[in-house]
């Protein structure tokens, strides 16, 4: 069964494409998805009423600084919905989108193909799995070989019966500290790029240790870094000597983040978050430090307030503002276009 039609092209939802019609390209958002394994008790007696309320604009600033506590804000799957977020994207020139959602947080291949078709923007789908407290009931169970070949079907065949083809292997979830199961099913997320060629994306747990444990696993399974990219690299490193030692291994690294403004983070209060003008600073290390060719960028869109529909910053927030930030602070244009097209288009090309 093992087909490799993909070789040398990137895989939408609706098909294998030319990586060069893909253009601007933002890697790791989702366009649906049940979050309620992220979901964090409220610290106070105000924060358990909120937590029970539906998304409005009179809770909208607390919902915004509190964004895991709220039961609504952690689910939204309206295809109409989506559309509509996906228009806006494409109104500020967007071509082409990672949806990062796998196993374990309702991934929906029709729902997306759907959303491709209407949107007229290209979408590829992640297969994989996501962070323990989402795995299937016996994933504990289960063989790295019988996830792989989950794996390896969705990329080849499809998922389930819709034959709508994975082009991503990703989010894979790893937490800190990184669990058994984690390091599973990062191991045959490897082995399914192995056999595949398909890229890889993988968000680390909260720690800045945690990009480098990952980089010796795929490297020890015999992964391929050139098509992996780090995730949420904006938001676990903060030192300029391991950003530029994590670009140094081959891997991409992604910013994915944009727009996300809480000073610290919901599910451990002690950690700090950045802000966008810090996100751009860190783009610059990299880019005087010679790693331009490794960066990508993204919003990972996985909660109601921070979509234009619930007055949040909308899956345009890149083009339509961070780019313009980062023209005044040095970028160039073309640098911009290398992490917006380039580097999406060298990474999302099966081997
Ligand atoms: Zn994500």
């Amino acid at each position: 069964m093992t087909t490799h039609d993909a070789t040398g092209k990137a895989l939408t939802v609706l098909g294998p494409i030319d990586p060069n019609d893909l253009g601007m390209t933002i890697t790791h958002e989702h366009l649906l998805i049940e979050l309620g394994a992220a979901y964090v008790p409220p610290v106070n007696e105000e924060g358990e009423r909120q937590a029970e309320e539906p998304l409005a604009l009179d809770n909208l600033g607390w919902v915004s600084v509190n964004w895991a506590s709220s039961k609504d804000n952690l689910v939204y799957q309206d295809v109409e919905t989506a559309k509509r977020e996906v228009a806006h994207y494409k109104n500020a020139g967007g071509q082409s989108l990672v949806d990062a959602t796998t196993v374990g947080i309702e991934r929906d291949p029709e729902a997306l193909a759907e959303i491709s078709r209407a949107s007229d923007v290209n979408i590829i789908m992640g297969a994989g799995f996501y962070v323990g407290p989402s795995h299937p009931k016996d994933f504990s169970d289960r063989s790295v070989d019988s996830v792989t070949e989950e794996i390896i079907r969705d990329v080849q065949v499809g998922v389930g019966d819709t034959g709508i083809r994975c082009g991503i292997i990703g989010e894979i979830g790893c937490s800190w500290p990184w669990t058994d199961d984690e390091k599973k099913s990062v191991t045959a997320a490897v082995a399914g790029q192995r056999a595949t060629g398909a890229p890889l994306l993988i968000p680390p747990g909260r720690d800045q240790k945690a990009p480098a444990e990952i980089v010796n696993l795929i490297d020890r399974e015999g992964g391929d870094l050139s098509r992996t990219i780090m995730s949420h690299v904006d938001i676990r490193i903060h030192e300029r000597e391991i950003l530029r030692e994590l670009a140094t291994t081959g891997i991409y690294i992604e910013f994915d983040t944009f727009g996300l403004n809480t000073p610290f983070q919901p599910h451990a209060l002690e950690l700090f978050m950045p802000s966008d003008s810090q996100r751009i600073t860190k783009v610059k290390w990299l880019i005087e430090d010679g790693h331009l060719e490794r960066i990508v960028l993204a919003h990972d869109i996985c909660t109601k307030h921070r979509q234009r529909t619930y007055g949040g910053h909308g899956l345009d927030y890149i083009p339509a503002n961070v780019t313009n930030w980062m023209k005044i602070q040095g970028i160039t244009q073309a640098q911009i276009n290398t992490m917006l097209i380039e580097n999406p288009r060298r990474v999302l090309t099966f081997a």
